[in-house]
């Protein structure tokens, strides 16, 4: 359906004439060979976690993956012990967003190689090892996505969506530090060709931006959003929207949008919009912890004191979200009193999409002020089980689902023999208690551990 602009690294042996040596291999084939032992491995496919179970990784690959007797471990291997302790695919964020912000400050300049690499690098120790940068993006992007090149320190994997769309000073264009970000536009021909750039820029994603904003900006008018969706597919890129209310999701979907890149917030999903989801084929992502955002500074969370948070996010971060005047701002806001039932409204429907049998896949809209990377992806399963889901149907979203709509499921999102081998050893298990996700004893991206 989509062209992967992501090439994985595949072996290829040379062929040798009769009696010739063959050459030195590189470096990285005759590094050993790791091999996480005893663990309970949940794998993402759907099976039963296996107990007292061995994962060999060589190279960036996982090379077996089973029951202890059914997988034979490699002479030399490194061991590593994952007695009592989980192991599951590393964490796929659909729903991100990269280089914009410092500190608490969206801004154009903040946007640089250095700055996405620092937040890549922030994604990683927390055990996001994939991400989907949503719309936001420019060079030096393209030069930096796929996986970590071998010889930069291990990071997530970054997906790109480039710039999105919206309509004539549309929403997020006007939001201070986001002017020149989205392509607005206002025709047939400017949408063809901004589309055509996008394709020649082989994105994984296409965005559009949907929504008044709660009545605050002009809304991106049907008959550009179908012509978007329209040309993306004939190039064989796929859409997502962001979006908010129902009439707009159902709109969408009947235009043949891919994914929903938030939950439908102002009424409850119905019949109509379960069923056209169900018949395109299309995904719903829900970023609850963007809802929360909204409201949460408005005193100080408690999770500024939780030492998984903290000890990633800069003390000068947590002292203003901590100030009174902080507080205050987010209270003036005046639909501050909306937010926590977007919150609940986007839970409910997360649910009812789950039960109905909807693709859902796994987003968090990280990145912004306030929506810190890493963390909050965390805090996104929390509120998935809070809204219904089991710890396993969380972490499906997050790893085989996601990788499913992102369409990389030939290299992501499950513990399967050729994977890549993006892991979290867990020390706690996560299948009892969505919390113990943040019991992180290690992370492996492409076979390399992040420190
Ligand atoms: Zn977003």
């Amino acid at each position: 359906m989509r062209r992967s602009s992501f090439i994985p690294f595949l072996f290829v042996l040379p062929l040798l004439a009769c009696g010739e040596k063959p050459a030195a291999p590189p470096a990285s084939t005759v590094s050993p060979a790791v091999v996480i032992d005893g663990a309970q491995i949940w794998d993402g496919t759907g099976n039963p976690p296996v107990q007292d179970a061995i994962l060999v990784v060589k190279d960036d690959r996982i090379e077996a993956v089973g029951a202890r007797g059914a997988v034979s471990v490699p002479a030399g291997a490194k061991t590593v012990s994952g007695k009592g302790k989980t192991l599951i695919p590393g964490l796929i964020n659909m729903h991100g967003h990269l280089g914009m912000t410092k500190g608490l400050k969206m801004a154009p300049e903040n946007y640089s190689k250095e700055n996405i690499l620092a937040q890549l690098k922030q994604y990683a120790r927390y055990g996001v090892t994939t991400v989907l940068s949503l719309g936001t993006d420019f060079e030096p992007m393209f030069e930096l996505r796929g996986p970590a090149r071998a010889e930069e320190a291990p990071r997530a994997t970054v997906f790109t969506a480039g710039r999105g769309f919206t309509g004539k000073h549309g929403y997020p264009a006007v939001l201070p530090g986001n002017a020149g970000i989205p392509r607005e536009v206002d025709s047939l021909e400017e949408v063809k060709a901004q589309v055509e750039e996008l394709a020649k820029q082989k994105v994984d994603m296409v965005k559009i931006w949907v929504d008044d904003h709660l009545g605050r900006y002009p809304k991106i008018r049907p008959e550009l959003y179908r012509a978007i969706i329209e040309e993306a597919h004939k190039h064989n890129l796929r859409v997502m929207a962001h979006l908010f209310y129902l009439e707009d999701a159902k709109k969408l979907v009947e235009a043949g949008l891919d994914g929903m890149a938030h939950s439908v917030r102002d009424h409850e999903v119905d019949e109509a919009l379960i069923k056209a989801l169900k018949a395109k084929k299309a995904f719903a992502v829900a970023t609850l912890t963007r809802e929360e955002s909204t409201f949460v500074y408005a005193e100080p969370p408690a999770f500024l004191e939780d030492p998984f948070f903290n000890r990633w996010v800069a003390p000068e971060v947590i002292a203003t979200l901590k100030e009174p005047a902080y507080g205050k701002k987010i209270k003036s806001d005046p639909d501050f009193l909306k937010y926590p039932k977007q919150l609940k409204m986007g839970q409910k429907n997360l649910k009812k999409l789950w039960d109905a049998g909807v693709k859902i896949a796994f987003g968090t809209d990280t990145g912004p002020p306030g929506r810190f990377q890493g963390y909050f992806e965390h805090r996104e399963l929390e509120l998935m089980v809070q809204a219904g889901l089991t710890p396993a149907q969380a972490l499906q979203t997050a790893t085989l689902n996601a990788a499913g709509c992102l369409g990389i499921s030939r290299d992501f999102g499950t513990l399967e023999r050729g994977k890549r081998a993006d892991l979290i050893l867990l020390d706690a298990d996560p299948l009892e208690d969505i919390l113990n996700t943040r019991k992180i004893s290690q992370v492996w991206i492409g076979g390399r551990e992040v420190n």
